[in-house]
């Protein structure tokens, strides 16, 4: 059970985006805003095409890119199971596409944290990862500041506003 991708599921965009988007082409689409990225790559998530299985951490690789090759089909995605697993995002109010999306995941020792929404791709916080490995808990995340460095900026936030979303919204994953 993954109540966190259920409910990051239920806050994309509207009902009618939900009813006639897909996860296959959400995650094809690789649109640097989109939740489910965030998902696949914090969970470690299988991306089963027609011609072989994709990890969820080498899936994404730009802007709009995939691992994906010309006529390539998603055909299903398998998320593994997580003691910990939840999706928080800032949505921009007209589209509710993520200003800054964070899905933080704890599968054994190992913790995941991917941003969506920030910068040109989906991309983990390492720092973070690391810090919530050693103690599950908002004090490991004290002083830790995402770098704007190469984080998007646009007539919605800036870059500087968008790291601050981030760290906002791990702590209140976490907390
Ligand atoms: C108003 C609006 C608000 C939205 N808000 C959000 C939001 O808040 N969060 C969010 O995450 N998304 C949001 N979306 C995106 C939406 O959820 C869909 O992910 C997106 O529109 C793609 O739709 P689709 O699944 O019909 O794919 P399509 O539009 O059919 O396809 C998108 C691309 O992927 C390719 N493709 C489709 N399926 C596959 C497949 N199985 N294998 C390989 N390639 C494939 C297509 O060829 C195309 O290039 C929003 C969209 C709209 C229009």
């Amino acid at each position: 059970m993954l109540p966190g991708l259920a409910d990051l599921a239920a806050h994309i965009g509207d009902p009618q985006v939900r009813n006639r988007g897909t996860i296959g082409g959400s995650i094809a689409n690789a649109d640097p805003a989109a939740d489910y990225p965030a998902a696949v790559v914090a969970l470690d998530a299988t991306i089963r095409t027609d011609r072989r299985d994709i990890a969820g951490g080498e899936f994404f690789t730009g802007l709009f890119e995939t691992a994906l090759r010309p006529g390539e089909v998603v055909t299903s995605v398998f998320f593994p199971a997580a003691s910990h697993a939840r999706y928080a995002k800032f949505p921009n109010p007209a589209s509710r596409y993520a200003m800054a999306g964070v899905f933080v995941a704890k599968q054994g020792d190992v913790v995941r944290v991917a941003v969506t929404g920030a910068g040109p791709s989906v991309f983990r916080w390492h720092a973070a990862e690391a810090a919530l490995a050693a103690r599950f808990s908002t004090d490991a995340l004290d002083g830790l500041v995402l770098a704007a460095d190469g984080l998007n900026g646009d007539m919605h936030a800036d870059a500087e506003y968008r790291a601050h979303l981030v760290g906002v919204l791990v702590r209140r994953i976490v907390g």
